[in-house]
């Protein structure tokens, strides 16, 4: 079989401790690095070592290169797992098809990362902070993030600005991106490992698990330390739905919170493997919300969709019954006012999507 190690971050830079981990890629990956679908552009091509692996020493250029298609190809393997297991004629490719997805891990020297379609790119910026320089494709919170809009837009092409003109359905993207990013460390055996450890088994402690970009976060919102959180309690009343990323935290929260309750049920049989079971509950929230998106409309999806779909297709009468309580909670199930939530002219043509839209939003 052929096959690569290659060396990756396992979590954000703020959280040095956890460290980097060894991927192993079973397909070719040639010098750059390069596969079939994830070409890295932009940076001194790496060539790999005799034994064709891609081990880097940590934070130089070789480094971010080799990290940043790791991070991308993990995330996008653990999604078209999800996206295969829902439908098995689902598209194998991008938006645009089978031509690589490029990706830029030292695109520009401002904020934020960006995923465009018309490009068939992923941006990762990088800026000065104090005396240190922040590059987004360090973080793997982020590179979820700008992943999960590629391979959802390869999925639900006209959920894209344009096509779909409800500012639910950026929402769900947008919300799809963030919960990724939660899902992408439970996806990792060894971070669940660390998150058991440093959460002692209460989804609702405070840990780098819900929170979304640490170390840019802490750039830009110096009280929070973290640009969004997946674990909150905002309702769709409480939010400015005319902001899709505030709009995207109450089906973020909604799922995060099902993700929990159904942890919970699990880990009251005392012989329990806590870190095993974080890893499976990870992956089955995952295909649940996966399944839901497959089946929902393929333009001008809502929340409301997602939820009912979800609460329809549930087998499990405990799962079931959890989902009607979180989504009924944050206002989704009752919610009639999605198709009224139009995009402004002025925001349909932005072809792209990016992770962290305005260093001043807040909580
Ligand atoms: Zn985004």
């Amino acid at each position: 079989m052929p096959g690569q190690i290659m060396i990756s971050r396992k979590q954000d830079p703020s959280m040095s401790e956890l460290g980097t981990s060894r991927v192993f890629i079973p397909e070719t990956v040639s010098e750059g690095p390069n596969s079939k679908l994830i070409r890295i552009i932009g940076l001194p091509v790496v060539q790999p070592d005799q034994f064709g692996n891609f081990i880097s020493e940590i934070n130089n250029d070789a480094f971010d290169a080799v990290h940043t298609f790791a991070a991308v190809w993990r995330v996008d393997n653990m999604l078209r797992r999800a996206f295969r297991a829902a439908d098995e004629n689902v598209p194998s490719g991008w938006q645009w098809g089978d031509s690589p997805l490029k990706v830029h891990p030292h695109f520009s020297h401002r904020s934020g990362a960006w995923y465009r379609r018309r490009s068939k790119r992923i941006e990762f910026n990088y800026f000065s902070y104090k005396t240190e320089v922040i590059y987004t494709c360090r973080s793997y919170d982020i590179v979820a993030h700008e992943t999960a809009h590629a391979v959802l837009d390869a999925m639900k092409p006209d959920w894209y600005p344009g096509s779909s003109s409800l500012k639910q359905t950026l929402a769900i993207h947008e919300s799809f991106a963030d919960l990724t990013a939660v899902f992408a460390l439970l996806d990792q055996p060894t971070v669940c490992t660390d998150i058991i450890a440093s959460s002692q088994g209460d989804l609702h402690a405070k840990t780098f698990l819900s929170l979304f970009a640490e170390q840019y976060g802490a750039t830009k919102r110096h009280l929070n330390g973290y640009m969004r959180n997946a674990d909150n309690d905002l309702r769709l009343e409480d939010v400015d739905r005319s902001m899709r990323y505030e709009l995207s935290k109450v089906l973020t929260g909604a799922i995060y919170d099902i993700f929990v309750d159904v942890f919970e049920i699990h880990i009251s049989d005392p012989y329990c493997n806590f870190a095993a079971t974080l890893n499976r509950v990870g992956e089955l929230v995952l295909h649940r919300l996966v399944d839901a998106i497959i089946k929902a409309p393929e333009s001008n999806a809502t929340f409301k969709d997602i939820a009912e779909i979800m609460i329809s297709n549930e087998q499990d009468e405990y799962y079931r019954q959890i989902m009607i309580r979180h989504f009924g909670y944050r206002g989704i199930l009752l919610d009639s006012t999605g198709d009224i939530d139009y995009i402004p002219d002025t925001e349909l043509g932005l072809d792209e999507f990016c992770s962290c839209p305005n260093s001043n939003i807040t909580e």
